[in-house]
């Protein structure tokens, strides 16, 4: 088979090149080949079928990568996503911190108009055809593939990376890039549980807990979020708990324990236990909290201050109080690691982007080859940032390989 650009990988990233490359040329011959019987299995889980698709916040700062690399293809992106959406026929909806959905709230709305337009504008889809290696040959690559040789002029790499079980995760970017020559940073898993002794959550498997939530390397705070974290028999999952994992998971590679610090009392913890006190002197201090926290989290506190739940509330000393009201404002809890690649919603690290053009996604040292999406070492916070990297980068990629021909 010989087509004039071969993308290797069916998912946001490599359906957005082939329409890209489509729309800059549509007189080359493009092929979507896909390992799996289907493209864009995980485009259908992400945003729990919803798809979040981009961030109206989105900046290259917002991304752990290099921001010089990523900025040349999310600014391009920014320009022209209305155009590129709508040209599709996607209506989109905006909801609260800059979330971008699909406005029919499926995610396989977004895998639907991007087929549609592969349909229309004549790209050829594999799907169960894995691609094993790629070689620079005359006039192009030679592809060796499950379903047979394949000759592409250009190969456009976009096969994602370990994240997420069952959707499709692999190691192709290393199996593909590295006999290139290509070199690879440290591979963790992000956005993902943080785990923690039993011990430190026992009795609160379910307890959402809305506020904020501090990531610290000792007495250092590296990243704080608001929002929501829900307790587990064994750690701390939820968007807030996800995105600090972004920080978590390179100090434990390093051999760090970072430590979740956990506000269940906003605001000023002893004057609001102090005036419960003076209200509630009768009360034992297991129900003094009673109405203004989580049952089983101010006793978890009570248990952490080493105060007895039996106490009488009037009773309490001020030593004791002060204690109580540090386990309820700054509540730490060492992180021991995290849920691992197949709970990750991202991988964090890929192929180096000092490999690549920015300003084209092709690769520096073998011509004609592109990469685009999570396989390259960019990615984001919860939010949308993930999947608008994809189409930027993908964008990028099928844009220029197309005009290069
Ligand atoms: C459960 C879940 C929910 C998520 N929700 C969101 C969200 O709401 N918003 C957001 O921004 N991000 C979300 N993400 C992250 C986002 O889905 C990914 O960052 C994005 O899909 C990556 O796109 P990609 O094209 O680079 O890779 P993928 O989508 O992984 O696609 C790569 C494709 O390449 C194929 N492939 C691999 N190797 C080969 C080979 N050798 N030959 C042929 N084919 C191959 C794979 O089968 C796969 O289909 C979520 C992730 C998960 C796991």
């Amino acid at each position: 088979m010989h087509t004039d650009i071969l993308i290797v990988g069916g998912g946001a990233s490599g359906l957005a090149a082939a329409v890209s490359a489509k729309t800059a040329r549509p007189g080359l011959a493009v092929c979507v080949a896909e390992k799996l019987s289907r493209t864009g299995k995980k485009l259908l889980a992400t945003g729990n079928g919803r798809c979040n698709l981009m961030n109206l916040a989105s900046a290259p700062a917002r991304y752990l990568g290099d921001a010089g690399f990523i900025a040349p293809a999310l600014e391009a992106y920014i320009q022209k996503y209305k155009d590129f959406w709508a040209g599709l026929g996607l209506a989109l909806t905006e909801e609260e911190e800059g979330r971008v959905y699909p406005a029919t709230n499926q995610a396989s709305s977004v895998l639907d108009v991007l087929r549609l337009a592969l349909a229309e504008k004549g790209v050829t889809e594999m799907c169960g055809c894995e691609v094993r290696s790629v070689r620079p040959a005359k006039d192009g690559f030679l592809i060796s593939s499950s379903s047979g040789e394949i000759k592409a002029r250009r190969v456009i790499l976009a096969t994602g990376g370990l994240a997420g079980k069952g959707l499709g995760e692999n190691d192709s970017f290393r199996t593909l890039l590295g006999p290139l020559g290509h070199r690879f940073t440290d591979i963790l898993p992000g956005l993902v549980c943080l785990k923690t002794h039993k011990e430190q959550v026992k009795g609160l498997k379910g307890i959402r807990l809305k506020g904020s939530f501090s990531l610290l390397d000792g007495d250092r705070e590296l990243a704080r979020e608001t929002g929501e974290c829900l307790f587990q028999e064994d750690g701390v999952s939820g968007i807030a708990a996800m995105q600090l994992s972004l920080f978590a998971a390179p100090l434990l590679k390093a051999g760090k324990t970072p430590v979740l610090k956990l506000s269940p009392l906003p605001g000023d913890a002893r004057c609001i236990l102090q005036k419960r006190q003076s209200a509630f002197p009768s009360r034992s201090c297991g129900e003094l909290l009673t109405g203004e926290v989580n049952r089983m989290i101010a006793l978890a506190a009570l248990r952490r201050a080493g105060i007895s739940p039996a106490l009488c509330a009037k009773d309490l000393s001020a030593s004791q109080l002060s204690r109580l009201a540090e386990e309820l404002s700054a509540w730490r809890i060492p992180v021991t690691g995290t849920g691992g690649m197949a709970q990750a919603q991202v991988m964090l690290g890929g192929a180096r982007t000092d490999g690549f053009d920015a300003g084209t996604m092709g690769s520096r040292l073998v011509p004609g080859l592109y990469a685009c999406g999570e396989m390259l070492d960019v990615a984001g916070p919860c939010g949308g940032f993930n999947l608008e990297w994809t189409w930027a980068s993908g964008m990028l990629a099928g844009r220029k390989a197309a005009e290069s021909l």
